[in-house]
């Protein structure tokens, strides 16, 4: 394992997954395993940036979405899943990053002055919004990761990471490898209105929902409009059940109904019923997956705990790196563990307790 290349991502503690997260990420992470040593965690402290306000839901949000990462086929043997806020070391480096980074790159990163206009029941203006990227800076970094996989918008905040670790490499000396974009393609599964899945949007397939909440969410989903009555041919390109097919059907279904659509030789009701039933056999692995986990959330929470010690050993042996560049390192402590030349051991914070996020 130490031989292949790191790779690293993660994910804000959002809850239970939907298609649109499998299919953008989690169906990539589970190949990447077989490839790379990767590091995947629960972006807790990153859901603060946004939800800081209330954050009644994150431990259990965090349980839900590791269970949907394992039911997904995310293999703790494979890859280390671990919960960022666990891993105190993360926050040291970006109070120490913060220090070297300049207002005007954060202030440039696209996705900053986007969702301040977008996000209007919040208010944004805080700091912790604004360090965001130091914040994924120091969680890229902190593992020397070789690569992040990202979609095409992502990757201006690797660039910052970048240029943050050019900055610290040169300001002191050389810790931190540059990290690389593995820009992975990633595919769109529309929601159930044609625009993007999103749980904000309410047009979600859960990747636990039953098959019966699955027929009935695919009975609702917008299709051609042009298709007014049976009678009228329609444009499988445009259609988002379409869509569906194309990923959950097989071929030679999937060329049937793009001529019958095209003929009017099929309904929309009767297309919809057909993919829901290629969807839900598609997902019953998974499902299958979700209920032995759902069953056993302690077990859920010690797989978080076990990856948890291993990034630590990880983290900490960066931190030493960086303390000593930065010339941040003292003397052992005066007394008797001192005077024989032993450092006196210091407490670390336990790993194995509930997690607990406490409002800022
Ligand atoms: S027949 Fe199927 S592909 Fe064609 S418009 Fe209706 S739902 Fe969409």
């Amino acid at each position: 394992m130490a031989s292949k290349k790191r790779v690293l991502s993660g994910m804000r503690a959002t809850g239970k997954l939907h298609l649109g997260h499998l299919v953008g990420a989690l169906e990539n992470w589970v190949k990447l395993q077989e490839q790379y040593q990767c590091f995947f965690f629960v972006a807790d402290w990153h859901a603060l940036t946004t939800d800081y306000a209330d954050t009644r839901g994150i431990p259990e949000n965090t349980i839900q979405m590791v269970t949907d990462w394992l039911a997904a086929g995310l293999d703790p043997q494979k890859s280390v899943l671990f919960l960022q806020s666990r891993i105190l070391e993360h926050a040291e480096l970006h109070l120490l990053f913060s220090m070297i980074t300049p207002l005007g790159w954060l202030e440039r990163v696209p996705s900053y002055k986007e969702q301040r206009e977008q996000i209007r029941d919040k208010d944004l203006g805080t700091y912790g919004f604004l360090g965001y990227p130091v914040l994924q800076a120091a969680d890229i970094l902190i593992y020397r990761a070789h690569y992040v996989p990202v979609g095409e918008d992502q990757a201006p905040h690797v660039e910052l990471t970048r240029e943050v670790a050019r900055r610290f490499n040169t300001t002191y000396s050389k810790v931190f490898p540059e990290p690389d974009v593995l820009l992975t393609p990633t595919p769109k599964l529309p929601g159930l209105d044609g625009r993007k899945m999103s749980k904000s949007y309410g047009n979600t397939i859960e990747l636990g929902d039953a098959p019966e909440a699955i027929r009935q969410k695919v009975s609702t989903m917008l299709t051609d409009p042009q298709r007014v009555r049976r009678s009228d041919p329609g444009r499988p390109e445009i259609c988002p059940v379409f869509g569906f097919h194309r990923r959950y059907s097989p071929a030679e279904v999937v060329a049937q109904v793009d001529a019958d659509c095209r003929t009017a030789g099929i309904g929309c009701v009767d297309c919809k019923a057909l993919m829901a039933a290629h969807l839900i056999t598609a997902l019953a692995p998974i499902q299958e997956r979700r209920r032995a986990y759902e069953s056993k959330p302690q077990q859920v929470w010690e797989i978080l705990v076990e990856g948890s010690k291993k990034a630590q050993r990880s983290a900490r042996a960066t931190m030493r790196q960086v303390r000593k560049a930065m010339g941040m390192v003292y003397p052992a402590a005066a007394g008797p563990a001192g005077r024989a030349g032993k450092r006196p051991q210091r407490k670390q914070a336990p790993v194995t307790e509930t997690p607990t996020v406490t409002p800022q």
